[in-house]
């Protein structure tokens, strides 16, 4: 049956979907919060887990900063203006999203460095006498890069494993264990907590890497013991490009934590400008260098969508959200055409499908022509993110309609 067929014979199909998203749209409680971002035109934007939606408040804080913080006050401003407090202020508008008490996560450096650190970090507080640092070999290929550079300084073997090996591979040798609490390309959730139980039964510690759940689903790091996690806070936290990222050091590990990059931003009298190094207490020892500013301060306004806004309905939205756009799409595109590697049980779903067929990446430049914006990860995947803040149903069915009909236009060309 030709796709056009199943989509014209089920415009019955189409109405029915329809109605049942404008039904779920309308009960929303999340509905209200979309208006807090500034949306591209008509445009269905299922790219929030690469680079998040702009949020209105940010251009007018920016400005502000520019003009009267940078321009009117200049140097004045590292004080007047609190800029010199700003990674660990910022921190603490990130904290309870990933489930931290206060005093625990610091903003700064990209992702990939504060990996470094942070599994540096881990394994100096492991101690001699365990000389192996287990990495998810599924993880986005940065973690990987900068947990070889880690252990080809201090020293220790890096083993690859897929986070189910992992409790299998656990030992008296194991330091550390870096993971990824989403995978980026498939949207598997991995058991946080059951994985940081293992790592810690086995004496080692556990770092995660949160890019794609901070921000989209609860995470817990206090209540699950996580010992140092970084993520990202340009994708499902809506920081903006290049978005400086968070680093969490669990309070028990403070006292310890041994930064293998510890600029004069993490010394405790940085003013002093001693050539002794003293490290400052709590997670400003995680700081390097001069914080990015305008990025940052662009992030705390950003993070003002937050206000009321509870993590429990924002994941429970993401899961119906995410089971619409499937069912929707089980609709309208025939058997056989596209297949979901995301897992379809709730408890191993991250924020993101991605559905694989070979025509993938000459599928994702025409839908994006046609205003349903994912992404294309090679060889075959298709990325679709579902942030609840601003996404809705109506978006939902209105990407798996251009998806079918565009996957019926391309299969047709394509033979
Ligand atoms: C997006 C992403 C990164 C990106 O790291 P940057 O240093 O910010 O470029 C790292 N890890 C994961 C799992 C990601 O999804």
């Amino acid at each position: 049956m030709a796709v056009s067929e199943r989509i014209g014979n089920g415009s019955d199909a189409a109405a029915e979907l329809r109605a049942a998203a404008h039904r779920l749209d309308a009960g929303d409680a999340l509905r209200p919060v979309r208006d807090r971002f500034t949306l591209p035109g008509d445009v269905v934007y299922l790219d929030g887990n690469s680079l998040g939606a702009l949020p209105k408040a940010v251009p007018d804080r920016l400005a502000h900063v520019v003009a009267h913080e940078w321009g009117a006050l200049g140097i004045c401003s590292w004080t007047e203006s609190g800029w010199w407090e700003a990674p660990e202020r910022v921190g603490e508008l990130i904290a309870p999203l990933v489930g931290a008490a206060p005093g625990q996560v610091v903003v700064g450096d990209s992702t990939s460095v504060n990996l470094f650190k942070a599994l540096v970090a881990a394994v100096r507080l492991a101690g001699d006498g365990r000389d192996e640092v287990l990495v998810d070999s599924s993880a986005f290929p940065t973690d990987g890069y900068l947990a070889e550079a880690a252990v080809r300084l201090t020293g220790h073997r890096l083993v690859p494993v897929l986070p189910a090996e992992v409790p299998g591979r656990l030992g008296p040798r194991t330091a550390a264990v870096l993971l990824n609490h989403v995978d980026y390309r498939t949207g598997r959730l991995h058991d946080l907590p059951g994985l940081t139980a293992a790592v810690h039964e086995a004496g080692a510690y556990a770092v995660w890497d949160l890019c794609h759940s901070a921000g989209a689903l609860p995470v817990g790091l206090d209540a699950h013991g996580v010992d140092l996690a970084v993520g990202c806070t340009y994708k499902y936290l809506n920081g903006g490009p290049g978005a400086p990222a968070f680093l969490y050091v669990r309070a028990a590990h403070q006292a310890a934590f041994d930064s293998p990059l510890p600029g004069w931003n993490s010394h405790a009298e940085p003013f002093g400008m001693r050539s002794a190094y003293t490290r400052a207490e709590g997670v400003t020892a995680a700081r390097v260098g001069t914080p990015d500013i305008l990025s940052l301060l662009a992030l705390e306004a950003a993070l003002g969508v937050w206000e009321g806004v509870d993590l429990a309905a924002v994941r429970a939205k993401s899961l119906a959200l995410t089971d619409f756009f499937l069912e929707c799409v089980d609709r309208y595109v025939p058997p056989g055409r596209l297949e979901s590697v995301t897992p379809a049980a709730h408890e191993e779903r991250g924020s993101q499908l991605a559905l694989r067929t070979p025509l993938a990446a000459a599928l994702m430049p025409r839908l994006i022509a046609r205003g349903v914006v994912g992404d294309f990860r090679p060889p075959d995947l298709l990325r679709f993110g579902f942030t609840p803040l601003y996404v809705g149903f109506a978006d939902a069915e209105r990407a798996a309609r251009v998806l079918a009909e565009e996957l019926g236009a391309v299969g047709s060309t394509a033979g």
